[in-house]
């Protein structure tokens, strides 16, 4: 049979790393396998749901590159995809009047006042809190009718049975087993008549087909709930896989203070999705060898639940921006290039930066968005040139924000110039001379290659005895750039062209002189 995964968020805020992992394995299981990747809404809790959230869900699993055979946005044979859309036209009716009739569901009429008491009795009494053994659960059924006749509102509860062993085999975990008394009686069915997530995701699960449940931790004590649930309907129970947490470097619950926790900022912050969904999809799994760098199709052709590890998962930003870079640099140049430019055309990108507090020593989130505005001007009036800086500067960036700062140089009539790289190799007594005899060896070469930059230098240095090449590529460097560290020189002079070269140099004979 065909594999059959669904994601199936309740879009309530921002998707967040945890999330698109769970969505990634679904994805990688379903590609994997053959199978097919399904797109649920679970938005059942109506006072938490919100529209934008999906559309945010929905557009950051795009640019993830994450895709759906199925879904609100894709349509599919099991229309609609949206769980307060499906409770309207009527799906959960049948299996809760069938749950009703067997028993294995009742009717409670408890108001809030007595759940509320009942809670602070078992709390007084340091007991288990849930509905273990409340009033309606063996009210006697004329109580019930008498109930309902008078109006009073209910829910409907799952009868968990008393004295069983409840056991799953997960894929990531092994067998778990619980004792059925610990576990209280569920809400199935909500007052407003709206199912609650037990009982939307099973009945989804089974009549979409699902044959794989991938899920968060969190959802592990309700599986036994679920497995009661499939049986008393008399459904199969799909393979029920729950992912283990994800903490910071640090052993604590992720939070903002480890980076960022939504899936849109990472893309404001210019990381790549190939290496955002390679370094999510290792927090946890493992390929079965020593490999880190995977493509998407690496990471399909070795996916498997069983290479998940139960243990928590560490999210390590510096590890991120390691792989970010190395997948910048996996790009052939037109892809980066194509990267770079639909990175920018995206207004989010500079509103983002632009916005942005400032972080100890580093440039500002205002000096960022200045300098990827440039760099995106830059690419709409000469292409070539931009392009070529992008190439030049791919070895030295993690992210593609940094193009922003690494390119500024390039575009900007004159650079700023580094106080320090100035007083170090501006004001040396060779200086005039070395930019006079390089103005000079230009002349005749309209379009230096970096060849014909690396002879002059040579050439000078040779001429005037130098043992290293340092005392005139340094100075030259910090005419050129405004400061000590760059790309390769010989390169960036090629790009520059002559007649920014002459500029340059010529003014930063006036700051030596
Ligand atoms: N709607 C649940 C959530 O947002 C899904 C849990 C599941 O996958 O079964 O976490």
């Amino acid at each position: 049979m065909a594999v059959r995964v669904r994601f199936a968020p309740s879009p309530t805020g921002l998707l967040h790393v945890g999330a698109l992992r769970t969505a990634l394995f679904d994805f990688l299981l379903a590609r994997h396998q053959g199978g097919q990747n399904i797109l649920r809404i679970e938005d059942t809790d109506r006072s938490r749901y919100s529209e934008d959230s999906e559309h945010e869900f929905i557009e950051s699993l795009r640019w993830a590159g994450i895709t759906f055979d199925e879904g609100p946005h894709v349509g599919g044979p099991h229309v609609p995809y949206r769980q307060s859309e499906r409770a309207t036209s009527g799906v959960y009716v049948g299996p809760v009047s069938k749950l009703l009739e067997s028993g294995d569901a009742y009717k409670a009429f408890d108001t809030t006042d007595e759940l509320a008491a009942m809670r602070k009795a078992q709390e007084d009494a340091k007991e288990p809190v849930g509905y273990f053994g409340g009033a309606w659960r063996d009210a006697d059924p004329s109580e019930v009718a008498r109930a309902e006749a008078a109006g009073h509102k209910y829910v409907v509860r799952q009868r968990i049975p008393r004295g069983k062993v409840i056991a799953i085999d997960d894929p990531i975990r092994g067998h778990v087993e619980w004792s059925s008394d610990t576990l209280d009686d569920p809400v199935l069915l909500k007052a407003d008549g709206m199912p609650t997530y037990h009982l939307a995701a099973i009945v989804d699960d089974h009549l979409m087909g699902i044959t794989h449940v991938i899920r968060g931790e969190e959802w592990l004590p309700s599986a036994a709930k679920h497995v009661l649930l499939y049986r008393m309907l008399g459904w199969e129970i799909p393979v029920i896989a729950h992912c283990p947490v994800i903490l910071g470097k640090d052993g604590k619950k992720l939070s903002k203070r480890h980076g960022a926790t939504s899936v849109l900022e990472y893309r404001w912050e210019g990381y790549l999705a190939s290496a955002l969904n390679n370094f999510i999809v290792l927090i946890g799994w493992s390929p079965g060898d020593e490999r880190e760098l995977l493509t998407e199709q690496e990471m399909i052709d070795a996916f498997s639940l069983e290479g998940v590890q139960p243990s928590p998962g560490h999210f390590d930003l510096d590890k991120l921006k390691w792989m970010s870079g190395a997948h910048i640099r996996l790009l052939a140049a037109d892809a980066l290039f194509d990267a770079v430019k639909s990175y920018l055309e995206d207004p989010r990108t500079i509103e983002f930066w632009d916005s942005r507090e400032a972080e100890p020593g580093k440039p500002s989130g205002h000096e960022i968005a200045a300098s990827l505005t440039l760099l995106r001007d830059a690419i709409a009036k000469d292409p070539e040139y931009a392009r070529g800086v992008v190439v030049l500067l791919r070895e030295r960036v993690q992210t593609l924000a940094d193009f922003g700062p690494g390119a500024r140089f390039f575009f900007v009539d004159m650079p700023e110039m580094d106080p320090k790289a100035v007083e170090k190799w501006l004001t040396q007594p060779h200086v005039p001379q070395l930019f006079d005899s390089i103005v000079q060896g230009l002349d005749p070469i309209a379009q230096p290659t970096k060849e014909d930059c690396e002879a002059l230098i040579r050439g000078y240095a040779e001429k005037h005895g130098l043992e290293k090449l340092g005392p005139a590529v340094h100075p030259v460097r910090v005419a050129l750039t405004g400061t000590t560290a760059g790309p390769g020189l010989f390169e960036l002079m090629e790009l520059l062209g002559r007649s920014r070269i002459v500029a340059r140099l010529r003014r930063a004979k006036e700051i030596a002189g």
